[in-house]
């Protein structure tokens, strides 16, 4: 059922290189410094080297094979020019520890970046230094924290945030210490501001939200909320994950949010997925500007300099530098009157999606939605949601985000992104119709899907319990497959 595994290709002697004999004199290294027993490396040629880890890699799924609606963490357009040109020799090889003088290029990219998110956001500033969407989060409840520290408030312990929430919001609100309270959503998926009023009192550091929120829905209450919160005296987070359902067309600042980060590894041009590397650009408010971590950037009488400010430092120099470059690239591409046709789009598509596929799928959110739509399973229930994301493998789709946002039992959340075609997505809605019809005439075809696949359906507890990771663990578990 597999193909041979690379140590089963491995032949005694038989190597994949050759190099002339060297001409620097052997340097013998101290015995208890070296192995006593010979690397058990796999031992074959060239061409089976190169066939086999091609093989692999035609395994995998990517986007640039095929559609990959997956809602919440999407992969966005990520133009390839882009990677061309945050690969140019004088960005990749510039050193953290250059001098000012001879680094003003990058600073100045990422001084123009800053306030070219700036004037999307309504914002004051965006600190570059943190790596990830997570890491973003934290740098930007380290400043609430050190915001009312400032002021002599110690009394603020507790963060607010919406059931519907990421879940890195009430972790990085936990790590920075605070203690996390929940508050529900109605049935439309938007805050219960009703709910949330009980909860505001002097020890209420602020809220974390997200708009649209991860159910792909407008908080079309979120003045009313930032009154709520500002009377209280606390700030108000924005977590711009999902900013691409508004760039150009509306600012978190002016929905009265004080601190934001966005992640530029999803919506500006940098894939995200493997780790990295990411960005998550923090940005605050006038009033807030000197507590961003240190660096800071500043232009002074036409040069570029680093500022210490603030009592924070969140990253040893200044973030990923290729992710701000390829983010300052996309945005001078669009330009500012293309820039909202980026949300438009994807808010059509997700429409588009709803209204094709409400017949076969539960809606539980009927209103308009943004750039992602929930439904909550097959209607006739001869299937799982899980079901239906293996069976899309078999026709070649990588499937929607699945079970999250937990608000719904049988939760699929589809992302269809800006640039796809109208007949990607009539095929793609095409296939869910199938799928739905198969589920009635023939449910068993759905239970045991995927059936095409190298891998097919996987036992989720056993894997989890007993994971096989290393070759050796294959061998002594190759009957099991
Ligand atoms: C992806 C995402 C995050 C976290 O970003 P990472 O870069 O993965 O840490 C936070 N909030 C929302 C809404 C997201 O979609």
């Amino acid at each position: 059922m597999y193909d041979k595994l690379i140590y089963e290709l491995s032949k005694p002697a038989r190597i994949a290189y050759s190099l002339p004999k060297s001409e620097v004199k052997e340097y013998k290294i101290d015995k208890d410094l070296t192995r006593s027993t010979s690397l058990d490396l796999a031992s074959v040629s060239e061409l089976d080297v190169v066939r086999h880890y091609t093989k692999l890699s035609l395994k995998n799924f990517g986007v640039d094979q095929g559609f990959y609606p997956l809602g919440s963490c999407t992969m966005k357009y990520n133009p390839k020019i882009n990677e061309e040109i945050a690969n140019l020799p004088n960005f990749k090889n510039i050193h953290p520890l250059q001098s000012e003088d001879s680094s003003q290029g990058l600073m100045q990219i990422y001084y123009e970046t800053s306030k070219m998110l700036a004037e999307i956001t309504g914002m004051a500033e965006f600190s570059f230094n943190p790596f990830a969407g997570a890491h973003g989060e934290l740098t930007g409840l380290m400043i609430m924290k050190q915001y009312h520290l400032n002021r002599g408030d110690t009394k603020r312990t507790k963060v607010i945030v919406p059931d519907s929430a990421h879940g890195t919001n009430p972790a990085s609100s936990a790590l920075c210490g605070f203690e996390v309270v929940q508050v529900a959503s109605k049935a439309n998926g938007t805050v219960d501001i009703e709910a949330l009023k009980p909860l505001l009192d002097d020890t209420v550091a602020g809220i974390m939200m997200t708009n649209p929120n991860t159910v792909g829905i407008f908080e079309s209450e979120i003045l009313e909320i930032a009154k709520l919160m500002r009377e209280n005296g606390s700030l108000l987070y924005y977590d711009g994950a999902n900013l691409n359902a508004i760039l150009g067309v509306a600012k978190p600042a002016l929905m009265g949010f004080d601190i934001m980060h966005i992640n530029l590894h999803k919506t500006f041009s940098t894939p995200h997925g493997g780790g990295g590397p990411g960005s998550g650009a923090v940005g605050v408010k006038a009033s807030l500007v000197d507590l961003l971590p240190n660096p800071r950037i500043k232009l002074e009488n036409g040069k570029y300099h680093f500022v210490s400010t603030s009592p924070l430092r969140v990253s040893g120099f200044y973030g990923n530098a290729n992710v701000v470059i390829k983010a300052w690239c996309y945005i001078l591409s669009l330009g500012k009157e293309n820039i909202a046709s980026v949300a438009k789009y994807a808010v059509l598509n997700a429409n588009y999606i709803k209204e094709s596929l409400k017949d076969y799928y539960k809606l539980p959110i009927a209103n308009i939605c943004k750039h992602e739509v929930v439904f909550d399973g097959l209607i006739s229930e001869k299937a799982t949601t899980l079901d239906v994301a293996k069976r899309l493998l078999d026709y070649g789709y990588h499937p929607p985000t699945i079970y999250f946002p937990l608000l719904f039992h049988q939760a699929l959340m589809i992302e269809p992104t800006e640039n796809e075609s109208k007949e990607t997505l009539d095929e793609f809605i095409e296939c869910l119709i199938k799928i739905a019809k198969e589920a009635e005439e023939n449910p068993e075809i759905l239970h045991n899907a995927p059936h095409t696949t190298i891998v097919k359906r996987l036992d989720d507890v056993l894997a989890a319990r007993r994971p096989i990771l290393t070759y050796k663990d294959y061998l002594q578990n190759k009957d099991t497959f």
